[in-house]
C-alpha cells in the first residue's frame, strides 16, 4: 500500500493504492493517517480519506489551509518544496528542485498500523518517490533521515547563519508537533543561506549535499533503501532496485529490531488466538500479524507486551473488539465482547472461538514477560469501554 499523487485535472491530489494486511482504500474511508518518523514520535497529517465525486477515495486536509502530505514529508526529509500540479515541474536531473516536483509516492513499511477502534492509519513510511517531467528518483526515509541527524550532529562546525536555521529544523521536529507551513519555510531559507555559503552548489536544489558538503560528511556506502521484505510485493520496481542495492553490499534483507518480526519470533509465527501457525515458511508470505494492543498514535509503545501474534481472521476479531484476550489470575482467556454477542450468530461466533477459552502456554511467548500486558489490556478496554459478554 502507498499514497500516490493522482496527476490529472489541474491540482494534483493524493489518493491511497494498493491493500496492506487486508485493508484496501475503500475500507479505509474516513480513516485519519498518522506519519511514524524515524524519530519514534507519531505525528497526526490532519489528513482523512474521504470519496471524491468519482468515487475513488482521496487524502483531504482537514485544516483551514490544506497541507499536503507530500509538503509534509518533503520537508521533514529537508528536501526543497515540492509542488502540486505535475504539469508544472522541471524536466531533467537535479529532481529535487523547489517547486520543480512532485513527491509522487510514499510507501507503507510492514509495521504500518491499522487501528479499526478510532480509524487510524499510522504510517511506517518506507521510501519516497520523486518526479518531474523527464526524471524521477527514489529515496529510502530511514537513511534520507540518518542523513539528516548526522547534520544535526554536527551542525556546530557550520557557518553561523546556516547552524541557526538547521537548528531551527531540528527544534521544530524535537517538538513532535504537527507539520505545518513553518517547515517548508525553514527549508527555503537553509537554500538560501547555502547560496553564498557554498558557490558551488546549485541555487534551490536538495540543501542536504551542500550541508554534508560543509560538514566534510562523506556518505557511508551501503543500500539507501529498506530492505525488498520491507518494501513488499505491491512496489516490483522499488523492490527490485532495493534487491540490487542489497546483493551489490552483500548484505541480508532482515529487517532485525522491526516491532512485525519480533513479534512474529516471539510467538514462532503462531496465531495466539486459534494456534495455528502461519508463517515460517521461506517461499511463502507470513499469514500472522504483530497487532498492536495499544495504538502508537497514542501511546508509542513498539515492545513486544504491547502486541499480540494473531492470524488474519483473529486480527481482525481483535481489532473489532468482538473477541479480546483478558487475565483471569494467570491465565490468559478470551473473551466475546456484548459488541459481538448482541450483533453475531452464535454459530458464526462459534467459529471464531470459545467465550473464556484458556490460552495455552504454548502458544503464548516461553518467556513470559513477553505476554501481553494486563496492564495495556486493562487500559485498552478501559479507553473502549468494552463490555465482556457473560
Ligand atoms: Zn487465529
Amino acid at each position: 500500500m502507498h499514497i500516490g499523487f493522482q496527476r490529472s485535472g489541474g491540482r494534483g491530489e493524493y489518493e491511497v493504492v494498493g491493500s496492506h494486511t487486508g485493508y484496501t482504500a475503500i475500507g479505509l474511508e474516513g480513516w485519519s493517517f498518522h506519519l511514524r518518523w524515524p524519530d519514534g514520535i507519531v505525528r497526526d497529517t490532519d489528513l482523512v480519506l474521504e470519496p471524491a465525486d468519482s468515487g475513488k477515495p482521496r487524502l483531504r486536509s482537514l485544516r483551514a489551509q490544506p497541507f499536503q502530505i507530500g509538503r509534509q514529508v518533503a520537508s521533514m526529509l529537508m528536501l526543497p518544496d515540492p509542488r502540486r500540479e505535475y504539469a508544472e515541474t522541471s524536466r531533467g536531473l537535479p529532481v529535487a528542485r523547489h517547486k520543480g516536483y512532485v513527491l509522487s509516492r510514499l510507501g507503507f513499511g510492514p509495521d504500518t498500523e491499522f487501528t479499526g477502534f478510532n480509524d487510524v492509519v499510522t504510517i511506517d513510511p518506507t521510501f519516497v518517490d520523486l518526479d518531474n517531467l523527464t526524471d524521477k528518483t527514489t529515496i529510502g526515509v530511514v537513511h534520507r533521515w540518518r542523513r539528516v541527524e548526522a547534520v544535526y550532529a554536527a551542525m556546530d562546525s557550520l557557518p553561523d547563519n546556516v547552524r541557526s536555521i538547521v537548528s531551527q529544523h531540528r527544534n521544530f521536529m524535537a517538538s513532535g508537533d504537527p507539520i505545518n507551513t513553518t517547515l517548508p519555510g525553514i527549508v527555503l531559507s537553509l537554500e538560501r543561506a547555502l547560496v553564498s555559503a557554498v558557490p558551488a552548489w546549485v541555487a534551490e536544489t536538495d540543501p542536504l549535499p551542500a550541508l554534508e558538503h560543509l560538514l566534510g560528511i562523506k556518505l557511508q556506502t551501503g543500500p539507501s533503501l529498506p530492505p525488498p521484505d520491507e518494501i513488499g510485493e505491491e512496489e516490483p520496481v522499488v523492490s527490485a532496485r532495493s534487491a540490487h542495492e542489497y546483493r551489490l553490499a552483500k548484505i541480508r534483507g532482515a529487517s532485525g529490531r522491526k516491532f512485525s518480526s519480533s513479534i512474529r519470533a516471539a510467538y514462532g509465527n503462531r496465531c495466539a488466538f486459534c494456534g495455528g501457525v502461519y508463517g515460517g515458511v521461506p517461499a511463502v508470505r507470513s499469514g500472522v500479524d504483530a497487532a498492536h494492543i495499544l495504538a502508537w498514535s497514542k501511546y508509542d509503545l513498539d515492545v513486544v507486551p504491547n502486541g499480540i501474534s494473531l492470524c488474519k481472521l483473529h486480527h481482525w476479531a481483535f481489532d473489532a473488539a468482538l473477541l479480546v484476550p483478558a487475565y483471569e489470575g494467570t491465565a490468559c482467556t478470551l473473551r466475546f465482547t456484548e459488541l459481538a454477542t448482541e450483533n453475531f450468530a452464535p454459530d458464526t461466533l462459534a467459529k471464531l472461538g470459545v467465550h473464556q477459552f484458556v490460552v495455552p502456554d504454548e502458544w503464548l511467548p516461553a518467556d513470559r514477560s513477553l505476554w501481553p500486558s494486563k496492564k495495556y489490556l486493562e487500559r485498552l478496554y478501559a479507553d473502549l469501554a468494552i463490555e465482556f459478554a457473560a
